[in-house]
């Protein structure tokens, strides 16, 4: 009886389940009740989950990312002038996302993938969440790669390698944009996916880069992701994340990605202009209390995948802009302790013409000195070493009438490294016109020379052992040291050009 009973019942269900036709889709319909400065509070949509998208009128979408008791507050992703208090909006049940794919090098876009560059249409392989979690640690493998910049100062002092975070950080007009296009331009045929994320500045300043880009022909491995000061400070704050997620496409197939924040300075700012909007508690210099958590989610991201996930890497260089060189300010001071290393630009030096205008002493890479080529290390510690010593010295000596020989030979000697140092922007070196010059260097034979024909000795240098020594010039850049006749070679070359110049 029974039995038959759960048959009838079990039949009935299944022929229901079976026609079932879903004619009726059950939306959330939320009523806006303020609108202002890039935000929107939305009383209504219960079941709404956090950064879930809403839908506005006229295809204005915006992220929930307040969730109160009887009331959301959503961050918009586009123009609100014609939004009121009034309108009615619906939850989507999709997460923010953005487009990633091959098609998308070469070309400017904002987080959501409008196109900026007035060329075609956009053509991407499918859209990803912007906020996507870290790698597990068991997926990450040490950094061993070097990331070259092509800049001397940075590829012999301060190296970077592939998978690290380093921070670029000075006041305002120190170069720091200039390090960070220097480096993608470098990564020409190197096979390295890099993306620019510009956030909160001007449209002119992002038109300069992107043209500089196209001049030294780096717009083929590049993505630009924009969003400029003039947008919603929702779309500056996600920005970031969604040039993450571009990436990350590249380094999940196991490329090499590079990513530029420029800068996470301003990005602090929208967030910060988003929470004393949605009323959260104001912490130290107004920023709320997860600043820290926000840029540490962003930059953990960045790694180098074990060879059983592809073997990929994402290295990051967020940039920070400080006011006075106050680099104990919160922001710089948070990424400071987020990222492995800085690049501290010093507008002293960048007065002095001294440029790049970084400042060693207070520059460090805590992981990028394991990547170096044993070529580059065997020349990179002495230079240090002559280096601290100049510094050491020339302030002491400028108060100092009468000085002995050595001071004096350390000095000049110091004179010339960082006249070596110099290097003007937008001309990369590889890693053996690198090498070449400051073994040179660190040999003495350039102490002979004046200062203003130090420039020219360096080119003819590494246009000569170029020329005559190709094979060498190769050896320097693998994973071999130097024996003492290539180093030999190297001085040889260096001394019968630089006897030519006297
Ligand atoms: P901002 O704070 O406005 O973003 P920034 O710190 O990013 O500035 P850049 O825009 O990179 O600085 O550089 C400032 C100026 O210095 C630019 O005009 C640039 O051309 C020049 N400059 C930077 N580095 C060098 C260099 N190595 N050689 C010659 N000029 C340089
Ligand atoms: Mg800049």
């Amino acid at each position: 009886m029974l039995q038959q009973f759960l048959d009838n019942t079990f039949t009935t269900l299944r022929g229901a389940v079976t026609h079932y036709s879903p004619g009726l889709h059950l939306r959330e319909i939320g009523t806006v009740t303020y609108v202002g400065g890039g935000i929107a509070r939305i009383k209504g949509l219960p079941s709404i989950t956090s950064e879930e998208l809403v839908q506005f009128p006229d295809g204005l979408l915006g992220v929930a990312i307040n969730l109160e008791p009887d009331e959301v507050g959503v961050m918009l992703l586009g123009n609100s002038e014609a939004l009121a208090a009034g309108v009615e909006v619906s939850a989507t049940n999709r997460e923010t996302d953005t487009p990633v794919g091959e098609g998308l090098l070469g070309r400017v876009i904002d987080a959501t993938g409008r196109t900026l560059d007035y060329g075609k249409p956009l053509s991407f392989t499918e859209r990803r969440p912007v906020e996507r979690p870290a790698p597990a640690i068991i997926d990450r493998a040490p950094v061993t790669i070097p990331l070259e910049t092509g800049i001397k100062v940075v590829d012999a002092l301060i190296p970077i390698g592939r998978g690290q975070r380093e921070l670029i950080v000075g006041d305002r007009q120190t170069g720091k944009t200039s390090v960070a296009i220097d480096t993608i331009i470098n990564q020409r045929d190197k096979n390295m996916v890099c993306i620019y994320c510009a956030i909160g500045q001007r449209g002119t300043a992002v038109a300069r880069v992107v043209d500089t880009l196209r001049h030294h022909n780096a717009m083929a491995h590049t993505i630009v992701v924009v969003a400029p000061g003039e947008d919603p400070p929702g779309l500056r704050y996600i920005t970031p994340y969604a040039a993450t997620t571009m990436a990350e496409y590249f380094m999940e197939q196991g490329m090499d990605t590079l990513i530029v924040y420029d800068d996470l300075t301003r990005h602090a700012r929208a967030y910060r202009e988003l929470s004393l909007l949605l009323r959260r508690p104001p912490g130290r210099e107004a920023y709320p209390g997860d600043i820290f958590y926000i840029h540490s989610r962003l930059l953990e991201r960045a790694t180098h995948l074990r060879s059983n996930r592809g073997g990929g890497s994402l290295t990051a260089l967020p940039i920070i802009e400080t006011q006075a060189q106050d680099i104990s300010a919160y922001i710089p001071t948070n990424l400071i302790s987020i990222t492995d290393g800085q690049i501290y630009l010093s507008p002293t030096l960048f007065h002095k013409g001294l440029l790049p205008a970084i400042d060693v002493g207070k520059s460090v890479s805590r992981v990028g000195g394991k990547t170096q080529l044993p070529a580059f290390r065997a020349v990179a510690g002495d230079l240090r070493l002559s280096y601290s010593q100049f510094e050491e010295l020339e302030d002491f000596a400028r108060f100092a009438t009468r000085l002995d020989q050595d001071t004096r030979t350390t000095i000049e000697h110091g004179r010339r490294v960082r006249e070596v140092l110099k290097q003007t922007e937008h001309h990369p070196l590889r890693p053996s016109a690198q090498i070449t010059v400051l073994k040179a260097l660190n040999a003495g034979l350039l102490d002979d020379l004046d200062l203003d024909q130090i420039a020219s000795a360096e080119t003819k240098i590494q246009q000569r052992m170029s020329k005559e020594c190709p094979k060498l010039c190769e050896r320097m850049e693998t994973d071999h040291p130097l024996n003492r006749q290539e180093w030999q070679t190297i001085l040889d070359v260096a001394s019968q050009v630089i006897a030519g110049i006297k």
